[in-house]
Order: C-alpha cells, then structure tokens, then sequence
C-alpha cells in the first residue's frame, strides 16, 4: 500500500501556504502562493485545487498517495457542511462552500478549520502545547486570533461558526476601533494593523515627526516587523505602541485565566516576532490585574511552530479524517 500522506493549508489574506505532510507531522514539500482573494470565490477555489493537485503528483511521484486535505481559513466557518460564513481578510470566499467544492473536484476527504484553530491543533500536535491539557492560543497577525484547549481538546464551543475570539474581547471601550467594527477590543491594541494604524495616528498629530519610523510612514512603506525594528532602535512612538500591545494581552489573559481556572497561553503569528517588545510589559499588565491569579505559576509561552503551526494544524486535521 502506498505511504499515507496529506495536505495542509493554511489560507492568508495576501498567500496561501501549502504542504506535503507524513502521518508523524513531517513536511516532506512545500508550496507558495498567491491567494488569488481579490479575484473572486472561483479564481481563489481554483488556485487552490492546482496546488493540491500539484502536491498530489508529487506525492505520487515519492510512492506515496494523498489520502486528505485540510485547509485553515481566517473568519467564520461552517465545518460541517465546509463552508466560509464570513472572513473579514478573505472577502471573496464569504458564504463559499470552499471544502465541499474542493471534496467533489480532488474527490478526497477535505476539512475545514477556522486558521487560530488550526494553530492551536498544529501547537498541540507537535509544538509549544504538547503535553498541555487547558490553555489558550493566540495568534498575533493582521487581526488577532484565538482558540481555546480544555481537557486536551479544541473547545468547539456551541457551533456557532466561531469560538475562542480572544481578538474580540474589549479591553477598553473607548480605545481604537477594531475592524470587526467595535471599539477597543484586543485586536485594535495588538495586531500589525493597530500598529501601522498606531504610526499613522502619531504622524498625523505630529507626535512622530522625524526618524526612521516617520520616513517609512511617510513612502507608505510601514510594516509590521519595522515598527518592531524601530522599536528596538529606541524609538519612542514604536516602543509605546509595543507596550500598549503587552498591556492589552496581559489584561486580556488575566481575565481569561481567572474565568477559566487555567494557566497556560500560548502566543504565535507573525507579530509574535515582536516578543522581545511586549512580553515584559504582558507581564506587568497580568501582574496588575493579578486578583485571585498566583503570577507565579502563569507561564506565557512562545509558538514553537512559528509559521508553520497553521499549516502542521491543518495537516493533523487531515490526518484525523483518515485515522
Ligand atoms: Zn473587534
């Protein structure tokens, strides 16, 4: 019999990232791609199935044969019937039966995880949360993401399509609006669009005036990563923005832990290369918010997985539906 080998695929507003995966979590290829998202629900579908396939012969070629794929998906899912209800970074794929489509033209098993789920199951399956039986996930990125581990199982919630939206959780109502169209919640305090939107709100009030940080502004060439950079030269606006972005995950996971009872959390995502910025003021936020919670025996973890979590996650997914 031909060696068992799925497909993980972790879908991004701008890429999609693909793999060829062992039963053990091996990545044995990978692919990069655009997601084909501003053209449309069909151009975005049929990009994806070309990269399975691609991923199929491959596989073929190595003596091996794809048996599932799993795809995570940032928004609202419908797992069941492998639908998109609604991704705020994906438009295209709103209401879009992309796993269902996908089943009928590969005619493989194909499941569908919203993208924080599926780093949580990556994390748990071969990361920072092995051996972790309660703790929380989130993942650092565009938006903020979350997922939830109770008993050593993905809490699924009531089904509603989402569940462990830590990113959604209001930290501070009359703070910074969030795209989910609320104020202050997490996500408008610890996400790279809160800090490009941060640089942007300091530049048009004239508290950033000059330096780096001002001349990327400036040429629309921010990022993520150097706000960070910055940050770490010592520039003022930046390191402000990063303490804000601690001190709103600090609150947020201390009154997680305390309703929960739990203890553990793990952070990933791109933003989380940003650590060395905000663990310190994350645990001087819990600290001050401390009530009931022995500080001393919270442990914030980093993702093990990095980038890859989402994609070993989709991967074991896969690999369920098989075994
Ligand atoms: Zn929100």
């Amino acid at each position: 019999m031909a060696n068992m080998m799925v497909i993980g695929v972790d879908i991004g507003g701008t890429h999609m990232r693909s793999a060829l995966v062992d039963s053990e979590g091996q990545i044995i290829l990978r692919r990069r791609t655009f997601s084909e998202n501003s053209s449309g629900a069909s151009r975005a579908t049929e990009r994806l199935i070309q990269e399975c396939r691609a991923l199929m012969d491959d596989a073929a070629r190595l003596g091996g044969r794809v048996a599932a794929v799993g795809l995570g998906v940032a928004g609202k899912i419908d797992s069941e019937n492998g639908r998109v209800m609604f991704s705020p970074h994906l438009p295209a794929l709103n209401g879009h039966p992309l796993a269902s489509e996908l089943r009928d033209r590969l005619e493989i098993p194909v499941v569908m995880e919203n993208d924080a789920n599926a780093f949580g199951i990556g994390e748990s399956w071969m990361g920072a949360g092995l051996g972790l039986d309660n703790w929380i996930g989130v993942t650092l990125g565009t938006g903020v993401g979350g997922c939830l581990f109770l008993g050593g199982r993905l809490w699924q919630g009531d089904q509603l399509g989402f569940v462990g939206e830590v990113g959604h959780m209001i930290v501070h109502p009359d703070g910074p609006r969030c795209a989910c169209g609320q104020n202050g919640c997490l996500e408008a305090h610890a996400s790279a669009s809160a800090l490009l939107e941060g640089v942007e709100s300091a530049a048009s009030r004239g508290i950033l005036a000059a330096g780096p940080l001002f001349d990327f502004w400036r040429a629309r060439k921010l990022t993520a990563e150097r706000v960070f950079h910055c940050a770490n030269q010592g520039n003022a606006v930046a390191q402000a923005l990063f303490q804000r972005m601690g001190w709103a995950l600090g609150l947020a996971l201390a009154n997680l832990f305390r309703v929960l009872g739990i203890r553990h959390a793990i952070i990933g995502g791109g933003v989380s290369s940003g650590w060395d910025q905000f663990i310190i003021p994350l645990e001087k936020s819990m600290s001050q918010y401390s009530c009931m919670l022995d500080i001393g025996v919270i442990d914030v973890r980093r993702s093990v997985l990095g980038d890859d979590a989402a994609l070993l996650g989709s991967a074991r997914l896969a690999v369920n539906v098989v075994n």
